[in-house]
């Protein structure tokens, strides 16, 4: 029996994992579920999976929880619970599945306590993923990917890295795949949350319709697979059937397909090296559209050229990016900018920040801070 740690359970990763954790009660037992501000949502969460902890960021939320969460539940508030659930005695698996940086610390915390890490929030990785790999090595944690690329990957990857060429992460091209350049400074929140193929979070379905979501991802599987930027390619695939593709120097191409569910990489990471049910249905390749595969446009998703400058520049760049990505994106979702600004002030941003060396986590987080501070007041220059 594995007890299993949800940080972000209210979300989209968070709720496809207790769906999947629920299909195997012989297996894993919720040991404690997150979320920062929704405790209404935890509350339900709590009567249904039964853990022994519940944790909210915001101590009013928290406040609100503990007067009607069931009986047997610990509720527990902070930032610094997130990192001693991760950290915690009787936890096995961490799924680490809150969205930003926020995710962060608790995903150190976890790597340091030696946890197999499930890794969803890959802002961990682009913040301080060199950090985070050390982390790992050096206490005997490890990291399973969720991303569904970086699951892909990983997978395929189990046939060995010996003559590997390159990989190739599949993007959807989100919802405005079709849509002309010129016409998407008019864009609409509400549009570019509309995925075609994903049902995901708010931040994450805006980083996939400018196409930061799959610069995040370059990054996230440079650290993850040791892999220079150079061997790391991507390829637009509109119906997002074949998850990622690993090449060998023999001309052989290993891919894992599946529909697009999220629970497939979740079962893998939380059944790895075995694999059992997920929920998900079979793929029916018969039944499937074409499958297609073209270039990304650099000039419609300039954030995705703007990631592989900042793996270029290397040191701060790729925490600077994030952060600057973050506070646009949540921007963009207020209409305080236009779709189209998003990129302009990644890379202004980045093009004002040093890009310093860090070397501890405590720089990261500076790093981090000291730039959105700049996003932002490029932000309020914009106005
Ligand atoms: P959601 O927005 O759906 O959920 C985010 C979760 O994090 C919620 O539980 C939320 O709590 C919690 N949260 C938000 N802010 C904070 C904070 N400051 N501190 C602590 N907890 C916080 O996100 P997703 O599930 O879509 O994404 C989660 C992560 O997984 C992201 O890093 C994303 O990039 C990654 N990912 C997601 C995929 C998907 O299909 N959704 C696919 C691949 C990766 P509350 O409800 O209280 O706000
Ligand atoms: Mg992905």
């Amino acid at each position: 029996m594995k007890n299993i740690v949800i940080l972000g359970a209210t979300g989209s990763i968070g709720l496809n994992t207790l769906d999947v954790i629920a299909r195997h009660p012989d297996k894993y037992r919720t040991l404690a579920i997150s979320a920062h501000s929704n405790w209404k949502g935890l509350n339900e969460l709590c009567k249904k999976h039964k853990p022994k902890y519940a944790i909210l960021v915001e101590e009013e939320a928290a406040e609100n929880l503990r007067n009607i969460s069931p009986k047997g539940v610990e509720v527990l508030s902070g930032e610094s619970a997130l990192d001693n659930i991760a950290s915690h005695d009787e936890a096995d698996f961490v799924m680490a599945a809150i969205v930003g940086g926020a995710g962060m610390s608790s995903t150190f915390s976890a790597a340091m306590a030696g946890k197999r890490i499930m890794l969803a929030n890959k802002e961990s990785l682009v913040l301080g993923g060199a950090l985070l790999m050390n982390a790992v090595k050096k206490s005997g944690a490890e990291i399973i990917p969720v991303d569904s690329e970086h699951s892909a990957i990983f997978q395929c990857l189990q046939a060995g890295k010996d003559g590997l060429n390159k990989i190739q992460l599949t993007a959807s091209g989100g919802p405005f795949l079709n849509r002309p350049f010129e016409s998407l400074n008019t864009v609409t929140p509400e549009e570019a949350c509309k995925h075609p193929n994903w049902k995901m979070g708010q931040k994450i379905s805006v980083d996939s319709a400018t196409m930061m979501n799959k610069g995040l991802e370059v990054i996230e599987a440079s650290f993850l697979f040791n892999l220079p930027a150079s061997q790391i390619e991507v390829v637009v695939h509109p119906q997002s059937i074949v998850h990622s593709c690993v090449y060998y120097d023999d001309g052989s191409v290993l891919s894992q397909l599946g529909l697009p569910d999220m629970r497939s990489a979740i079962s893998y990471a939380l059944s790895f090296p075995e694999r059992h049910s997920s929920g998900v249905k079979p793929l029916d390749l018969t039944k499937q559209p074409p499958l297609e595969f073209f270039p990304p446009d650099l000039k419609k998703y300039k954030c995705l050229e703007i990631a592989y400058l900042a793996i270029k520049k290397g040191g701060g760049a790729p925490g600077t990016l994030n952060a600057a990505n973050e506070v646009a994106v949540d921007a963009f979702l207020k209409n305080k900018i236009g779709f189209l600004d998003i990129s302009k002030i990644i890379e202004r941003t980045l093009n004002e920040t040093p890009g310093q060396n860090l070397d501890t986590l405590a720089s990261v987080v500076e790093n981090d801070q000291l730039s959105r501070q700049l996003a932002l007041s490029l932000i309020s220059k914009n106005d």
